[in-house]
Parts: C-alpha cells; structure tokens; sequence
C-alpha cells in the first residue's frame, strides 16, 4: 500500500490511544494519519459524573488534542461527523468531505432512554463535558432559585437518579459530597435535600458481587440518598417523574432529572450500514468491521464477545485503550503485510467510587476493595493513563493528586 490515508474518527480513549500509538510507530512518509474530532480536547469521560455534580472543573479533566499529538505526523481536523460511507471510503464531515485508505471509528456513546416516557424531553444525561457543565448549573441555579420564591418549591431540592448502575452509584456519591457546599453557597438547609435513585432491579449494581452491592447500598443510605430498588420509570415531565414499585404509582417533585441506566454506541454507526450487534459493530477479532478489511472499530461503538461468558463485555476506558493498542498494531501490520493480532483483553478489575474517599472495587479478579482504597485505586489508573498520554508534565498538570497539582 503506497504511502496510505488513515482516518481516525473521534478523540475520545479509543481514538486518541489509536493516534499516539500510530504516532510513534509509523514515519510521516510511511502513513498519513487524520484526526477527526468535533471538539478541540480530549476528555476523561470516566471522569464527568464529577463535572456533573460539581466536585470537579471540567479544565482538570479534558486535555487540549494539539498539545499532545505532534502536527507533524497527525492532520488534526476539528469538525463534526456527519455520516460513514464504507462503500465509497468516504467520511462526510460538517465542513468537507474525506476519503480514507483505512478508518477507524471511534466515536463512543450516545444516551439509550425509554421511548415514549418523556426522558428524553425531560432528563438529563452525562454524555459529555457540555452535558456534564449543563447538570451542574442546573443544579447550582435551582438551588439559588429557592429563596427567591414566595411559595417555596421543593422540587428544586429534589435530585432523581435513573438507574443503579456504575454511572448512577457514581454520581451519587459525588453528589453527597458536593451537596454540603452547594446548600452553604444559596443557604439552603441541608435537610431539605433529597436525593433518589431510582433502579428497576432488585438491587443497585446488580452486576457486582453482593458483598460489594451491599457495602455500596449502605454507605450511600447512610449519607442520605434514597434507594428505591424495583421501581420502573413511567414518566417524566418537567416538575415531576413518576414511577411504579410494587403496582402502586408513585409521583416525585422534581426538576433535575439525570439518566444513567444505558448508552448506546453513536448512531453514526448504525447509520453507516455496517453489520450491527445490539447497536454496535460486531468487530472480528482483529477488531475489523465484518465485510471491511480496511475498517477497525474501537471502544463503546464496537461490540466484542467474552468468548468464556458468550457475553458482550461491557463499555469501559480500560476495554476501550486496550483495544486501541491493539488496532493501531494491526493497522501498522497491514501496512507492513506482517500478521494482525486478535483482541485478548486482560481485564485488571473494576472499581466504583462512592465520592472522593469511599468505594468497592475487585481488583485481579478477586481480590475486593472497600472504603478509600477504591478511590486510591482508580486515581493510580488516572494517573498511569496521564503518563501514557502526555508523560510526567500531563500527570502533574492534571492528575487527580492534590500533591501532584497544587
Ligand atoms: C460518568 C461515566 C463514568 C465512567 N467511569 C468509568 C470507569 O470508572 N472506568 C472505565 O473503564 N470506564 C468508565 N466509563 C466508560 C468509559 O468512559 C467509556 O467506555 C469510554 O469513554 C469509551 O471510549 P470511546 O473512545 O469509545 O468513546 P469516548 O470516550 O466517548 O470518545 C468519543 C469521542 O468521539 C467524539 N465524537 C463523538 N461524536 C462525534 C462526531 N459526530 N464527530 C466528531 N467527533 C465525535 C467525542 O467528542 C469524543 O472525543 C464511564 C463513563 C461515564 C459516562
């Protein structure tokens, strides 16, 4: 292959790890290689439930793209996606249009919500630092509408969490932390805030181990958020959301609603025509589209069994950069005509915060983390990601540690 034109679609985990590692493996006169992203950062998304609830700017988790790609190797195009064309190796973007050699599409998730139930009008999701920024000023502007009411609205008070998952657990620990300062800031009374979250299984996290669910039910019930287990959404509109437990329907107060329970990968995908499982490209093992020896598919847009389960693995940043070495070894072996790998992912474990000092985790498959070592654990993940991405001077700038960044 003369000299070809690699695309890279999307900047996010899979995308940007793709492009370093295509960076430092490729010669500027052996490959071109574009960046497309519709924004000019990259960003932590596994770090947004915190954007979210306040407890973190949004500065501290995106990373302008240019300070760490080199523009000598990488064409970075800042612009939106606007649809895939596999059959004519085109990518239509807002401003022009590209042909590629080989594509890779990393383009992540987009909300899943229940049709027909008023979420999607409604509720709010934590899909990126725009929606993120959105929760928190929300959040801070209903509070300091409180006292500026004649007839007090409770509403405004009331936080609603749809769905027990990761995400949803996540967000209300940060928000248990963050919600002490929010009160002191618009002289709130702390006592007239609730937070609910809602969760149609039996229990939260159901996919975790039930020592791990239960140690999170308690530590968030006893700071004071409201689990309500086997509670089906039924609708939401702008002051309220309505949910059904047990064939009794019950009404909350409310006008933060924040929708946790599914992601799907970007519609774009789906759009292409390329072969879809469940919503997402069901990629071979060299992480190819089916049918298209020159598409590779990373991250949440791809769908990729665990061959011990039968099951789709489930969308994270560990899965998702893992993957992104992987493809940008093949891409250079395809150049090369040397052989592609298969995907084997190692998964390390998995860790859930409950705010800034409390969580679980299992870590090498069976070793379980309770209390601070959670969070501990997560921000030595960050931080080794940091250092991967941008070296010492990215994990000092911004890295998690407060020794680090002060
Ligand atoms: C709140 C939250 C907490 C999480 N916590 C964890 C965790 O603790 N551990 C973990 O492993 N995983 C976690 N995850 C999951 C993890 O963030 C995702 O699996 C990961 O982001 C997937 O990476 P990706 O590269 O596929 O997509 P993304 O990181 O979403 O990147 C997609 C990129 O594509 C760009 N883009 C999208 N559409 C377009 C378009 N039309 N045109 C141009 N550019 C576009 C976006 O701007 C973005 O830069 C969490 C997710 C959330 C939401």
């Amino acid at each position: 292959m003369h000299r070809p034109h690699i695309v890279i679609l999307g900047a996010g985990y899979g995308g940007i790890v793709t492009a370093l590692n295509l960076q430092k493996k490729l010669n500027a006169n052996e490959a071109q290689i574009t960046l497309v992203n519709k924004e000019d950062y990259h960003y932590q998304a596994a770090w947004l439930h915190e954007n979210a609830a306040g407890s973190l700017h949004h500065d501290q988790l995106r990373i302008p793209i240019r300070d760490i790609i080199n523009e000598k190797k990488i064409n970075f195009i800042l612009d939106k996606v606007v649809s895939i064309k596999p059959e004519e190796k085109k990518i239509k973007l807002e401003d022009q249009t590209i042909t590629y050699d080989i594509l890779i599409i990393a383009l992540g998730f987009e909300s899943e919500m229940p049709e027909n139930h008023g979420l999607e009008e409604n509720a709010f999701f934590i899909g990126d630092i725009n929606s993120a920024r959105l929760i928190r000023e929300h959040l801070e502007y209903n509070f300091a509408c409180y006292h500026n009411e004649d007839v007090k609205n409770n509403g405004r008070l009331n936080i609603v969490i749809g769905g027990g998952g990761p995400t949803g657990v996540e967000f209300a620990g940060e928000l248990v932390d963050r919600i002490p300062e929010i009160c002191k800031e618009y002289d709130v009374e702390k006592a007239l805030v609730r937070i609910i979250m809602l969760e149609s299984e039996a229990t939260i996290l159901p996919a975790v181990d039930e020592s791990l669910q239960q140690y999170a039910t308690n530590s968030l019930a006893s700071r004071g958020v409201e689990i309500i287990t086997g509670a089906t959404i039924k609708e939401c509109n702008a002051d309220t959301i309505t949910y059904e437990k047990d064939g009794i329907l019950e009404v909350i107060p409310t006008v933060t609603k924040i929708w946790t329970a599914g992601v799907r990968a970007n519609s774009l995908v789906i759009k292409s025509g390329l072969q879809t499982k469940d919503g997402k490209v069901a990629v071979t093992g060299e992480m190819k589209a089916p049918d298209f020896q020159d598409i590779f598919v990373v991250g949440d847009c791809a769908n990729v069994i665990d061959q011990k389960s039968g099951k789709a693995f489930n969308p994270t940043a560990q899965i998702t950069v893992q993957q992104a070495a992987l493809v940008a070894y093949n891409v250079v072996a395809m150049i090369k005509g040397n052989k592609l790998k298969t995907f084997e992912p190692r998964i390390k474990g998995m860790v859930v915060c409950l705010g800034s000092h409390d969580g679980i985790g299992q870590i090498f498959n069976k070793r379980k983390l309770f209390g601070w070592k959670a969070p501990l654990a997560k921000r030595l993940v960050d931080t080794q990601y940091l250092l991967k991405l941008g070296g010492l001077s990215l994990a000092l700038k911004k890295g998690k540690f407060k020794f680090l960044n002060s």
